[in-house]
């Protein structure tokens, strides 16, 4: 079978034509030529619509996936087109994407293993170095950042994680409702770098966030959220003693007693038809003090339910969990401790980021 029916299985394009594969001339890279159909138009670079040609440039390669041991390269004389939106510039072609050496799908590939490998060891693997590994992360890193979709966000964390020596820190916010990513990365750990994550997604997802869950801001949030469990918790009195009081008393605490189960659902949706019938009760009980309690929890009943929502949420340890598996993929990447290097990285790992679509599966 020859190599170019190989390739028109799996990387064909429409306006190209795979001319000829031969051997290089030292016999370690095969090198492919690629010429456009006759007839089809170049398409712009700078608005992608079809325009007529103006010139050629000098043969470019494009290095593509490496085959049984060799490396492969597509060997193409750029056109430039004449547009007329845009003026002379260079071409687009499908398989490539501006400056880059590498095909997008070669750029895929290896974005792909550098998930599950460190950099190092998938440019030792692929025969390529690790700058064109980060270049290719780089690539498939953007392109989903362009594509990703953001909303709806309604709780997210804040983390920050040391990447280099001498108090280098990074802001790290996580979404961690239904969907668990890396949102952002921060470069150093300031109020100013977490508004830049707001600035980012904008005013009206900003708006829709019901939950932030900070480090630092942890403790408070919790007390708050839990007194009302301490006020029962605390000064319990034994229903013995209560016996003697008058059954006013009686009642408010075997109610307040009741709504002590009231902390222990799991299920938002139990603990309000919960919560719904505790007032309703309570309500009845002609304990004024008591009525107060209810109409008070009526009032912030929406508030009050969000904590079961939170509990959900903050217990499971999902920030640490990626905390963890940030600090890892940092440990994958590394050859130079950059800001850029780090942010791509773990964007890479931890954002869940939409890729291209490929055709045909190439890994
Ligand atoms: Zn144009």
């Amino acid at each position: 079978m020859l190599l170019i029916t190989i390739l028109n299985h799996c990387h064909r394009f429409p306006g190209f034509v795979y001319e000829w594969a031969k051997f290089s001339a030292d016999k370690q890279a095969i090198e492919v030529r690629v010429r456009p159909r006759s007839g089809s138009a170049a398409v712009c670079s700078g608005c992608q619509k079809p325009s007529p040609g103006y010139d050629h440039l000098d043969e470019r390669r494009f290095e593509f996936i490496p085959l049984w041991g060799f490396l492969v390269f597509f060997l193409y004389r750029m056109r430039r087109v004449n547009c007329r939106g845009c003026g002379v510039v260079v071409e687009e072609v499908p398989w490539g994407s501006g400056k880059h050496h590498l095909t997008k799908v070669y750029m895929q590939f290896l974005a792909h293993w550098a998930r599950k490998l460190s950099w190092k060891e998938v440019a030792e693997s692929f025969q390529t170095s690790w700058e064109k590994v980060c270049d290719s992360v780089e690539y498939v890193v953007q392109w989903g950042l362009q594509h990703r979709s953001l909303g709806p966000i309604f709780a997210i964390g804040v983390d920050e994680l040391q990447y280099a020596r001498g108090h280098k820190y990074l802001t790290l916010v996580y979404q961690i409702d239904d969907l668990t990513r890396l949102l952002w990365v921060g470069k150093e750990r300031t109020v100013e770098s977490f508004e830049g994550f707001f600035a980012m997604i904008g005013q009206k997802l900003s708006s829709q966030i019901e939950f932030v869950h900070e480090p630092l801001l942890k403790k408070t949030r919790w007390c708050l959220l839990k007194r009302k469990q301490n006020l029962t918790g605390d000064q319990r009195f034994r229903l013995r003693d209560l016996l003697r009081y008058n059954l006013k008393t009686v009642r408010a605490y075997l109610l307040k007693e009741d709504f002590q189960q009231f902390w222990e659902y799991e299920s938002p949706a139990w603990a309000g038809k919960f919560l719904t019938e505790w007032c309703r009760q309570t309500m009845r009980s002609r304990i004024e003090p008591m009525k107060k309690v209810a109409r008070m929890l009526r009032a912030h009943r929406d508030l009050i339910l969000n904590y079961f929502k939170a509990k959900k949420l903050f217990s499971s340890g999902i920030i640490e969990g990626l905390n963890n598996k940030a600090k890892v993929t940092m440990r994958k990447s590394y050859g130079f401790r950059t800001f850029r290097v780090t942010e791509l990285a773990l964007y890479h790992t931890l954002g869940k980021l939409p890729e291209p679509d490929l055709t045909h599966r190439f890994y």
